[in-house]
């Protein structure tokens, strides 16, 4: 009942607006946000709990666009799988679980990583002052990911702290930074989000930090919204990386890349964070790159086709190519997005079987940027 309030579901018309714009439901007829909602106002909910379809939605807010009364589905959903974890009910984990073993790990006090080895020396830091970067997953990623999809996550943050030091930024990296606790807070683990969110609250406050930059549009979005949400305001501003470009464009020279690109919002920094401009205007400033836009951007894009690492299936893999492919209509040679997940996604449908291969190059952001700097 608590959920059906909280998410405006009472309110919901039954106009299959939502279901008509899923990508989910594009792909898996028998997946209905809308009929979702039914369960729950209608029959209680109680079968949802065991619903294997439960664990699907990507909670991407495309629906929440178009809900002319402004059903909050995706926090329905956070909400009945909150209910549903409690009664030892989960989805289907990729990867066998491991990253989100590690991500509740993470919550442990008394633990202790190696969260600074993949700096090197050219790289300039520091143990406290005013900014701060916060690295997120990648040097997680590189681990799982780096051989099979043939790219270096870590090179995201090492191109990260390059372009801030070029910008006069020399951040604090944490030594024992957490896992955000992004994807345990949709998939209703709200205990350990909120153990993770004050760790790193902590750790954050200590280091004397007054702007926190991540090139992680999920750890943006608990930094900056999440945890004020759920464990008080906090002491600092919070910026994806494309804003703090954006903002310093004047300190950066860039010498002439020839590219043609096209811009994959990533639901966290568009529809939820708002951050749309930034991207685009820091890519359009260097000369030689040509942006090209897709036919469902901004507000309207469509998700990389998997998230929390759960439930990454058959309709996850056709909503990945069906981007691609939209993509590569664009004239586009590179699909560039500001997300290091998004990327891990789209690279593992761009390397499937022979006749769904895309040569499309898949590159982040940050390390576009980074090639573009003089000198
Ligand atoms: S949040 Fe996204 S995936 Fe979930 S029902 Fe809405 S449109 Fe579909
Ligand atoms: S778009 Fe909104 S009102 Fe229409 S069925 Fe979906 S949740 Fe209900
Ligand atoms: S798309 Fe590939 S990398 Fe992403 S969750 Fe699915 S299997 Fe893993």
């Amino acid at each position: 009942m608590e959920q059906l309030k909280k998410s405006r579901a009472f309110y919901c018309l039954e106009c299959g607006k939502c279901t008509a714009v899923c990508p989910i439901s594009t792909f898996n007829k028998g997946y209905s946000p809308r009929r979702m909602l039914a369960e729950g106002i209608f029959y209680g909910g109680r079968d949802l709990l065991s619903d294997r379809l439960l664990w699907s939605c990507l909670t991407c807010q495309l629906c929440s666009q178009r809900c002319p009364v402004d059903v909050k589905y995706s926090e329905y959903m956070r909400d009945v799988r909150a209910e549903a974890y409690k009664e030892g009910r989960w989805g289907n984990p990729s990867h066998g679980g491991a990253l989100l073993h590690i991500m509740e790990m993470a919550a442990s006090p008394g633990l202790k990583q190696n969260r600074t080895g993949w700096i090197t020396e050219d790289l300039r830091i520091k143990q406290k002052g005013e900014f701060l970067y916060f690295v997120g997953c990648l040097p997680y990623f590189q681990d799982f990911f780096a051989k099979d999809f043939t790219f270096e996550p870590v090179s995201i943050a090492r191109d990260a702290v390059r372009v801030l030091n070029r910008i006069g930024i020399e951040p604090v990296v944490l030594e024992n930074e957490r896992c955000c606790g992004h994807d345990l807070y949709w998939l209703g683990q709200l205990e350990k989000f909120d153990e993770l969110g004050r760790l790193n609250m902590k750790d954050i406050e200590e280091s004397g930090a007054k702007t926190v930059i991540t090139a992680c549009p999920e750890c943006a979005l608990s930094l900056k919204k999440l945890y004020p949400e759920r464990l008080g305001k906090a002491g600092y501003e919070v910026l994806h990386i494309s804003e703090i470009f954006a903002r310093s464009i004047d300190k950066l020279k860039f010498k002439e890349l020839n590219m043609e690109v096209t811009f994959q919002d990533p639901c966290r920094l568009g529809r939820y964070l708002g951050v749309y401009d930034q991207p685009r205007q820091v890519l359009s400033s260097i000369p030689g790159v040509k942006l090209h836009e897709m036919r469902r951007n901004r507000r309207g894009s469509i998700c990389c086709g998997t998230t929390n690492w759960m439930n990454c299936d058959a309709s996850s893999g056709q909503i990945q190519r069906s981007r691609l492919k939209e993509a590569k209509e664009t004239g586009a040679k590179t699909l560039v997005t500001a997300c290091p997940k998004c990327q891990i996604h789209f690279r593992c449908a761009a390397c499937g079987e022979q006749e769904e291969k895309s040569d499309l190059l898949v590159s982040d952001f940050v390390n576009i940027v980074a090639s573009a700097l003089e000198g």
